[in-house]
């Protein structure tokens, strides 16, 4: 059959390709140790689904305004302001069916072909998909471990041309759980107002962050950047809610009016009674949230410790998010029954096959030398799981 030019290059999910061989292994009744996920694995708060609950039985099943429901815009609005001191008003704002489709949305609304959208990397696997999807070109930055893994003002600079129309930047990051400090998002916002460039700002996990500053929106730095910034956020990973699909976007009005109008010619509203979870997820108590960021910062402490620990191998301290990108480098070229791991992809299929372990590997977020392990699964798992990492390493010559 034939296609679009558009799919004829696009990539499906690497992560989901990984836990689809991990099923399969899993289902032949082999044991293996998913370090692939994507998602928080605590359930969502109670008082969240019951006002999903509550909302289904009050009879709210039917459409919504295209862009949200005001009470769910207000909660946004209200949380922008109190937690990012940021003064956002309802047509500045809009609910989208996750992040991920917020982001699909901004791409489609302001880029096409002839446009350039810098990615640092190491970078979400999404990013450079969305940005072909629009027809403009992803524009790579690399960053060293001694980096930090982030983006400096410099290389940021040098990778600005007249083509260039937007950033993504995206802190904590997934996949390294850097996070950058105030100076540098100065910068950052320095270079973007001098070359006029958007800074699309994916702050997802803005709440899993363990660092002893606050998180900072690029967006609150100065009214020209906020200008500037199309800010993303959701609720996916803060309040474990993977599955409701509730993201949103704050930026100027003329962007989220195109993107209300893309929205209304495809997916229409966010599920309604999710958006009323949502609702209270946002106005509702934070405990829960800052449980499962101790219960995290628990298992970070434990697996960074343990990886540093391995023969060879370095694992950089992530300030958030809930993974490791440990460099497994080190034993690239050695050889398993003679035959050689080449790189993060040969590294995943070993660890997988004689580890029974599932990571990802760093090709998919542009770093070969590193793998992600996501520590959103039980301490015991992880303890397992390291055991047996470390075990398959020892049978490399
Ligand atoms: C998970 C994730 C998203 C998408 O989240 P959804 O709201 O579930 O679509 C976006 N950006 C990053 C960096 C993520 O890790």
């Amino acid at each position: 059959m034939r296609l679009a030019k558009r799919v004829s290059t696009l990539k499906p999910s690497a992560t989901l390709e990984i836990n689809a061989k991990a099923g399969a292994m899993k289902a032949e009744g082999i044991d293996i140790i998913g370090f692939g996920a994507g998602e928080p694995d605590f359930d969502t708060p109670e008082h969240i689904k019951k006002a999903a609950i509550d909302a289904l039985k009050k009879g709210y099943t039917k459409y919504t305004p295209v862009s949200g429901i005001n009470p769910l815009k207000d909660a946004i609005i209200a949380k922008l302001q109190r937690e990012n001191r940021l003064t956002y008003n309802r047509e500045e704002v809009m609910v989208s069916c996750g992040a991920k489709h917020a982001l699909y949305n901004i791409a489609q609304a302001m880029f096409e072909e002839g446009m350039e959208v810098i990615i640092p990397a190491p970078y979400w696997v999404s990013y450079p998909e969305l940005i072909l999807l629009s027809g403009a070109t992803p524009v790579f930055t690399d960053a060293t471990e001694e980096e930090g893994f982030l983006l400096t003002v410099e290389k940021f600079e040098r990778a600005i041309t007249s083509r260039t129309r937007a950033l993504i930047l995206n802190y904590p990051s997934n996949p390294t759980g850097a996070t950058y400090d105030l100076d540098t998002l100065e910068g950052i916002a320095e270079v973007a107002i001098r070359h006029n460039i958007f800074i699309i700002s994916d702050e997802i996990y803005e709440k899993i962050l363990y660092t002893d500053f606050h998180h900072i929106s690029i967006a609150s730095l100065s009214n020209k950047i906020k200008e500037l910034t199309i800010l993303v956020n959701g609720l996916s990973k803060a309040y474990s809610m993977t599955g409701w699909r509730i993201g949103y976007v704050a930026g100027q009005k003329e962007l989220i009016t195109a993107m209300n109008n893309i929205q209304s010619q495809s997916t229409s509203n966010p599920t309604s009674f999710a958006q009323y979870g949502g609702v209270d997820a946002l106005n509702g108590s934070q405990d829960e949230v800052l449980k499962m960021r101790e219960e995290f910062r628990k298992r970070r402490d434990y697996i960074v410790r343990r990886l540093n620990m391995m023969k060879g191998m370095s694992c950089f301290n992530p300030a958030g998010a809930f993974y490791v990108f440990p460099k497994f480098s080190h034993y690239y070229g050695k050889l398993f029954k003679g035959h050689p791991i080449k790189n993060s992809i040969d590294m995943t299929e070993y660890l997988l096959k004689e580890g029974r372990v599932a990571v990802v590997p760093g090709i998919t977020f542009g770093a070969d030398d590193y793998l992600r392990l996501s520590y959103a699964t039980s301490m015991k798992n992880i303890e397992e799981g390291l055991n047996r990492i470390e075990e398959a390493l020892t049978k490399l010559e």
